[in-house]
């Protein structure tokens, strides 16, 4: 497993124990300062037992029961009178949305119900996966630039940009082409999605074709040769491994890199695996779609055809 994930499920651990001892400080120290909520305490934990003990030997535990329910009364009273809020007894997580398990439940809206990352975990991760992306290589490619008004006569455009930049803040974009001239900011809205999911913490990556083809070309050659240094082939996996699994990969400027006997092969295996897993992919072409047609064959074409959608940029906005 990634060791950033172990390093974070280790700062969860350390903040659940921490509220633990914090949360039993606490309680001794209220039942020091107030003996007598201590005395009733050990009187609830009494009547508890006889409670059990009567229902073990199949007698009715009634009697018990309203004594328990009145003892439980007055340290309620108790309690009040010395102003002390009964949440004192329990437990105070660092994080109240998720109790630091690190997940939350959503309610999906066909009504299945599915474990999520809470936002405490992706807060941890984010420095880790902005880091990984490679949207450091592109500073300035971000939201944050207000890119909308370079779209300013082109309407169209402005839409697009702001549904992608509200997909990206909830880790929902699709499958997309983004293709068109140079200079109409399909790479600035690549990053700038991708930049919005490794701040989330979701993995991202950001990558040249011609980069994502060297790789994979050296993935091979590890693969197929008799011997490569351990340091190396685990490094190249690695890489392999991140370009297949990341949440969002853009590959950036499709067909500008060299062709070779494999081209076309491994970029099909590498979209086939990251569709069947769900995971979302982003390619930048200056190609429209007749050429990258004739360029990769059929079946990458029906591939995208199927599973993207395409978004010409376009109009006469500012370059970004
Ligand atoms: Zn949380």
């Amino acid at each position: 497993m990634d060791s950033v994930y172990e390093d974070v499920r280790s700062i969860l651990e350390n903040r659940r124990i921490r509220s633990e001892i914090l949360q039993q400080m606490k309680s001794e120290k209220i039942l020091l300062d107030h003996p007598e909520i201590a005395s009733l305490e050990q009187q609830i934990a009494s009547a508890k037992e006889q409670m059990l003990l009567e229902s073990l030997e199949g007698n009715s535990s009634d009697r018990q029961a309203l004594e328990l329910k009145d003892l439980e009364k007055k340290k309620a009273d108790l309690l009040s009178s010395f102003g002390v809020d009964p949440k004192d007894f329990q437990a105070v997580p660092f994080c109240s949305k998720c109790g630091d398990t690190g997940y939350v439940v959503k309610t999906t809206k066909d009504g299945q119900q599915r474990e999520e990352l809470c936002e405490c975990i992706r807060s941890l991760l984010a420095p880790v996966m902005l880091s990984r992306s490679g949207v450091e290589k592109y500073p300035g490619y971000s939201f944050d630039e207000g890119a909308e008004r370079f779209y300013e006569s082109a309407p169209a455009m402005q839409e697009l940009y702001g549904k992608l930049r509200q997909l990206a803040g909830k880790g929902k974009v699709p499958n997309a082409v983004f293709y068109g001239s140079s200079g109409k900011g399909k790479t600035f809205t690549a990053v700038a999605i991708a930049r919005e999911y490794a701040r989330s913490g979701r993995s991202a990556m950001v990558i040249r074709q011609a980069e994502a083809q060297e790789l994979m070309m050296e993935h091979r050659k590890v693969i197929q040769s008799f011997y490569t240094p351990r340091g190396k082939e685990k490094e190249v996996e690695k890489k392999v491994g991140y370009l297949t699994e990341c949440d969002i990969l853009v590959l950036d400027d499709l067909g500008v890199e060299a062709r070779t006997a494999n081209t076309e092969a491994d970029l099909l295996n590498l979209l086939d695996t990251r569709i069947l897993s769900g995971k979302t992919t982003i390619i930048t072409t200056n190609y429209d779609m007749e050429s990258l047609k004739e360029r990769y064959g059929g079946r990458f074409f029906d591939r995208i055809d199927r599973n993207f959608r395409m978004f010409p940029f376009s109009g006469s906005e500012k370059a970004l």
